[in-house]
């Protein structure tokens, strides 16, 4: 039997990256900055304002992490402070914010899409508020590409005047209504890391509303040099830009990004197709026809009392056992040991998930070899 590896999501090269990148070694162009870099923000804005009225900007940058940490930063986010941000995610949405000091209050999933819940968001903002703390922020992820309740989020952020930053590190290619995320918080970001629906190897972007907020991130993220001969700073920065390489990879990778949405969403559809007579799984697709997913990874919950003793970690080991990559979905943050004193608002639906639902291969590169042998592999877990 093959049993060549079969990840949970690897990066798939387009064929121009290589072009990109030897022009910047014929050019010479290998220093941060240089014409990849510029063309990289062009593509990422052609393709977020496309449908859309509103105006963006895009900073490229060295991660998503990064480009999280800056937009805290450009909504004066201090010591102090709090920031509102959804429990299941990866630790990059949170981290930042320990970073300048302010405390993350976790908030739970809802139950359809597993993003940011609206009415716990409710909850904890009228709390903290009651006990006199400053809110800084919500942070609201598409998780796994789906987008969160983006019109229910947004009408609890006006009314209390609270800033969105909108974590699209999972979701480039997925739209809501129409239009595409990336563009629907106060500030957004995107990551092009190795495992992402596009990559740069390395990577992230912010993006901003307007020209002044990107120019000032991007002064942050070049060490905040003031304008003078010299080396002078009235800022501290960070070094935080992508290299002209990255970016030409990046180039490479826009040029294919909606053939890798519909890859993934081919795989998304084998997913439904093989659950469909199975009792016990659900597989979690768009809730409404707002919602269009780029399926970045295609998630399913696990019902032992429906599939006959099977569990999501039966299944998984199964899965591993025929070298098959699956892994649970994130480990919420207020689970996790270095985030257990902060404030947690939520009624378990993070926690059920965390338990029971699982990733599967959802690669834009598997071949029908791999989704045969996926399929048997689940198929045989099941019957046992
Ligand atoms: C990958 C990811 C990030 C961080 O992006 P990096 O480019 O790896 O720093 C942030 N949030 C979520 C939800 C992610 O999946």
């Amino acid at each position: 039997m093959n049993k060549d590896k079969i990840w949970l999501s690897s990066p798939h090269m387009g064929g121009n990256e290589l072009n990109y990148i030897n022009e910047a070694f014929a050019e010479n162009w290998i220093a941060p900055l240089g014409p990849n870099v510029t063309g990289f923000e062009n593509d990422i804005k052609d393709y977020l304002i496309s449908g859309t009225s509103g105006e963006v900007e895009v900073a490229a940058l060295s991660s998503g992490t990064a480009a999280l940490h800056l937009a805290l930063i450009l909504l004066g986010v201090e010591r102090g402070d709090e920031v509102l941000c959804q429990s299941m995610t990866f630790a990059a949405s949170a981290n930042p914010i320990t970073y300048l000091g302010a405390t993350p209050v976790f908030i739970d999933s809802e139950a359809d899409t597993l993003n940011l819940c609206p009415e716990q968001l409710e909850i904890a903002i009228k709390d903290r508020m009651s006990q006199g703390k400053k809110l800084k922020a919500i942070i609201a992820v598409h998780l796994y590409g789906m987008p969160y309740k983006i019109d229910e989020v947004r009408i609890i952020a006006d009314k209390y005047g609270i800033p969105v930053v909108e974590d699209s590190a999972e979701s480039l290619g997925s739209t809501y209504k129409g239009i595409n995320c990336g563009t629907f918080g106060d500030f957004s970001i995107l990551s092009f890391n190795g495992n992402k629906i596009i990559t740069t190897s390395g990577g992230g972007a912010l993006i901003t509303k307007n020209i002044d907020s990107k120019k000032k991130a991007i002064f942050l993220a070049t060490q905040a040099r003031d304008e003078a001969p010299h080396y002078q700073h009235s800022e501290i920065g960070y070094n935080y830009r992508l290299s002209n390489i990255s970016a030409g990879i990046g180039r490479g990778q826009m040029e294919v990004l909606d053939k890798r949405v519909k890859g993934r969403r081919d795989m998304f559809q084998f997913y439904v197709n093989l659950f469909r007579d199975i009792a016990g799984v659900r597989v979690f697709e768009e809730p409404t026809e707002d919602y269009f997913s780029n399926h970045w990874l295609t998630i399913i919950k696990v019902d032992e009392n429906e599939t006959g003793g099977v569990s999501r970690e039966d299944l998984r080991n199964c899965m591993d056992l025929e070298n098959i990559e699956c892994r649970p979905l994130w480990k919420p943050m207020h689970m996790q040991p270095v985030f257990k004193d902060k404030p947690y608002y939520g009624t378990g639906i993070a926690e059920e998930m965390f338990k029971n639902g699982l990733c599967l291969p959802s690669g834009s590169n598997l071949l029908n070899k791999d989704r045969e042998r996926i399929a048997q592999t689940i198929l045989n877990c099941l019957k046992k």
